[in-house]
Parts: C-alpha cells; sequence; structure tokens
C-alpha cells in the first residue's frame, strides 16, 4: 500500500509571505488555498508541507513560532474540513549552520525522502507545489512533476526556471488552479 502526495511549500505558497512570519495573528492564506488543498485531500493525496524555515538558524524565529505558525494554519484549513497532514521543516542556513546540518534545505530532497518513508509515498504519483525556484528544483530532485504557483514569488521565479531550464511541469496561478491541473492528470488505478 502506497500513497499519492502533494508535497507543498508554506510561506508563498500556502499564504502570504511577509518574511520570517512569527506572529499566528499575521497568517494570511491565499485566496484558493483552502479549496484546492480541500479537493486534492478529497480525491486521495496526502498534504505535507516541506518549508525551509532558515529564520531559526538566523536567530530571528524559534522552532515553537515555526509550530504555532503550522498550527494556526492548520486552524484556519479546518473552517473548510481540510489540514495539512504533516509539516516538516528545516531550519538552517549555509551562513549558521554546519554542512550537514543544512542537508534539509532545499533544493535538496531529503525532506521529501523523509515524508515518503514516513508515510509511505509514491513518488511517481506524487507533486510538488511552490512558488521558489528552490521548491521547484526540490521537485526535479526527487523526481516529482512540478507546479509553479504565481503567488509569492512565484512571478521572479519563472523566470529565472526559464533561463535555466528548470520548466515545471504547469504554472498555476494559485494552489486552486494547480489542483485543479493535478485532477485532470491521469492516474492509475491500483493504488
Ligand atoms: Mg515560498
Amino acid at each position: 500500500m502506497s500513497f499519492r502526495a502533494v508535497f507543498l511549500d508554506r510561506d508563498g505558497t500556502l499564504n502570504e509571505d511577509t518574511g520570517y512570519i512569527k506572529n499566528p495573528e499575521e497568517v494570511k492564506l491565499f485566496t484558493g488555498t483552502a479549496e484546492g488543498l480541500f479537493n486534492l485531500k478529497n480525491a486521495g493525496y496526502k498534504l505535507i508541507v516541506i518549508s525551509n524555515q532558515s529564520g531559526i538558524a538566523r536567530g530571528l524565529i524559534t522552532v515553537d513560532d515555526v509550530k504555532k505558525i503550522n498550527e494556526k494554519i492548520n486552524q484556519l484549513l479546518s473552517v473548510s474540513k481540510v489540514k495539512i497532514d504533516e509539516f516538516y521543516f528545516c531550519p538552517s542556513h549555509p551562513d549558521y549552520s554546519t554542512e550537514k546540518e543544512t542537508r534539509c534545505r532545499k533544493p535538496s530532497p531529503e525532506l521529501v525522502y523523509t515524508a515518503s518513508r514516513e508515510h509511505k509515498i509514491d513518488l511517481q504519483k506524487s507533486y510538488f507545489i511552490g512558488d521558489s525556484v528552490s521548491d521547484i528544483l526540490c521537485g526535479f530532485n526527487a523526481n516529482l512533476r512540478t507546479i509553479l504557483v504565481q503567488t509569492g514569488q512565484g512571478k521572479e521565479s519563472l523566470s529565472i526556471l526559464q533561463k535555466e531550464n528548470k520548466i515545471p511541469s504547469f504554472v498555476a496561478k494559485n494552489i486552486l488552479d494547480a489542483s485543479n491541473y493535478i485532477l485532470k492528470q491521469p492516474v492509475s488505478d491500483n493504488n
């Protein structure tokens, strides 16, 4: 038995990216986030957040701050009867952490692999959605199909990715648009 999943970046993808967000009261989901996630969940996808949170290594925020923001996101989503199955985050940054500590940081696929082991995810049936170059590269590195959302830094990221010839499978307006794309793709029945 294995599951399909949608791996999601957090800031700039699910919610507005105000920079090292610390106060749960400031969390604002984008239009279409809750509805898109609901549709994906309903279609049998696990929802896994993979996030770089280098504000921790920089001393700007704590692990507890990150967890409180994650809880707030699930609280906001609960109104729409959906939740993120698990939040994974990398607290490190090369300027403040050892090389080993930084291995979890996107574009490394390390946290995708950890999540896929812990949640029995079949990567061939899964996707990565994000707004940054590192999200799309992480998806490429894990051999996932990738979707760049045009929220957050999405517009700047697209031109950089085009120059590097790392073209995402789809460019979506937001999570709802991304979910519509995913749900149109053929899936095999025997999973
Ligand atoms: Mg982002």
